[in-house]
Formats: C-alpha cells, sequence, structure tokens
C-alpha cells in the first residue's frame, strides 16, 4: 500500500546523534510504543493523584478579583478585555498554521497546533464570559478551552519530537480526558462537594510533560521556545498569584490582568515558532 520511497514518510527510526541533547530520552522516546507508555503513565499518575488525594473545593474567595473597576459599561474591565490577547495569538496562530510554506512534514501534524490555536479563540470567549460576572458555573466556560489549549499543546509537542502519529492520535483522547476533568469538577461542585484535583494534576501533569520534553530535540527548528512558553506560563501563575499586591503596586494593572497578557503571549510564541521554523535536517 505504501511505497517505501514515498515523500514525506516519516521516518520510523532515527539512529541518536552524538552530542545530541538529551541522547537517553532520544534513543528511548523515538518508537512510537515508548510514547504511548509514556502517555499511558501520565494518564495513570493523573487517575492516581485524583484517587488518592483528598477532594478540594474551588475556594469561595477565588471569584473576587483585585481588579472590579467598570469602565464603558464592561463590568471588571481590564480582567474582561484583557482576554483579547488569546484571541489574536489564536488568530494569528490559525493563519501561520494554515498557510502553504508553514513547516510541517506531514499533514496530520497541523491538527494539534490547529486546536491548540483554535482553543486560544475560544479560551477569550469563555474568559472573558466568565470574567463579566465570576462564579463557578462560568468559570467552566474559562477552564474547558484552556485545558484544550494544554492539551492540545502536548500533543503537538509530542507529535514534534517523539514521534508525529504518535502526537495526533493522541490528540482526541488527550483533550477528551482534559474535557473530562473540568466536567467532573463542575458537577461536583454543582452536587455541593466540589473537587477540583483531577483538573489541578492533569494541568499540572501536561505542564511538567511539556517541561521535560523540551530536553528532546525536536523535528524542527526554533523547538526551544516551548521553553519560554513555559516560562510564560510560571509568570502567568506569579500574575495570578499576585492579584492585589500588583494593582496596589501599579494603581494601573491587576495581576490577573497581567496573567492574561502574558499566558497570551506564550501563544504569540508558539505561532512565531511555527511562523518561523524549519525542517531539521535529517530529522
Ligand atoms: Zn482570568
Amino acid at each position: 500500500m505504501t511505497n517505501p520511497g514515498s515523500a514525506g514518510r516519516v521516518p520510523r527510526r532515527r539512529p541518536p546523534t552524538r552530542g545530541e541533547a538529551g541522547p537517553f530520552l532520544a534513543v528511548k522516546l523515538d518508537a512510537p510504543s515508548t510514547s504511548s507508555v509514556a502517555l499511558g503513565l501520565i494518564s495513570l499518575a493523573a487517575l492516581a493523584v485524583a484517587l488518592f488525594v483528598p477532594p478540594v473545593a474551588q475556594p469561595t474567595g477565588y471569584h473576587a478579583f483585585a481588579d472590579s473597576r467598570p469602565w464603558l459599561g464592561v463590568p471588571n474591565f481590564l480582567d474582561v478585555v484583557s482576554n483579547a490577547g488569546f484571541a489574536a495569538a489564536g488568530v494569528a496562530g490559525l493563519v501561520v498554521t494554515f498557510t502553504a510554506h508553514a513547516a510541517f512534514k506531514t499533514p496530520m501534524e497541523r491538527l494539534p497546533y490547529a486546536a491548540f490555536f483554535a482553543a486560544l479563540v475560544l479560551t477569550a470567549l469563555g474568559s472573558a464570559w466568565y470574567h463579566l460576572a465570576p462564579d463557578n458555573e462560568r468559570l467552566f466556560w474559562d477552564r474547558l478551552p484552556m485545558t484544550l489549549a494544554f492539551m492540545s499543546l502536548l500533543c503537538a509537542q509530542l507529535a514534534d519530537r517523539v514521534n508525529a502519529r504518535a502526537g495526533a492520535l493522541a490528540l482526541l483522547p488527550l483533550m477528551l480526558a482534559g474535557a473530562a476533568t473540568v466536567v467532573y469538577w463542575r458537577a461536583t461542585e454543582r452536587a455541593g462537594a466540589g473537587n477540583l484535583v483531577p483538573y489541578a494534576a492533569l494541568q499540572l501533569l501536561a505542564v511538567a510533560s511539556l517541561a521535560l520534553m523540551v530536553v528532546v530535540r525536536s523535528r524542527y527548528s526554533h523547538g526551544g521556545a516551548i521553553a519560554a512558553v513555559i516560562a510564560a506560563y510560571l509568570a502567568a501563575k506569579l500574575g495570578e498569584h499576585y492579584d492585589r499586591a500588583i494593582l496596589d503596586a501599579t494603581h494601573v494593572v491587576s495581576g490577573h490582568t497581567l496573567k492574561h497578557a502574558i499566558a497570551a503571549l506564550g501563544g504569540f510564541i508558539v505561532a512565531w515558532m511555527v511562523a518561523c521554523r524549519q525542517p531539521r535536517p535529517g530529522a
């Protein structure tokens, strides 16, 4: 069925190169079966955390953000409009992903990137909706697309660094798993016994997996940009934590508004990476 010499065929294996970053991982993770095992282990770890860590409900004070100033009739103005950055990054990413000269060795490698950028656009809508009148019911629509963005970025990196097919195949199961944790969280909150643990565990594991994957050489140039994306994620978390302190210090912008801006910057970095990258020779 397949001509072994056909163009665009993904090489099954590549001999490890001396001096390459993460030689152990480069050897170990090159096989599709190994990446499946790695994915299975991530899922099992998330399941174990979900089963053995006591339930944690959404803290009641979470929705009381530092900056509630309205403007032009829009409540919580800056926390609402700062979500425009996610929409801009998502649209920019979708444009570069579908340009003819975008570097994808196989068509299926576009899928996780397309899902990631589409999820960013949906995050802009969901998060703006949430910040107009923050409560648990609306937070669901903020977290759902955000989780889809995390899972699809993880799959995009699996495709770039481990195995193109594994990245594409993992996309739907991981997105469904991410969505399931958010649906579960909302169901438990509605039942009066909220449990955030599976959602938080899966997000933590996704970020940890992304961080681990940075040491595995990408089949494309500009792969190091993912380290900057992880740094942006951590900086965004800091902004979230110091929401009020940053508003008190600046009197202009709150930590949560900055969180939106810095996280959106992470999306732009991914779009820039896709726009600039080239396949590595022989990878
Ligand atoms: Zn927010």
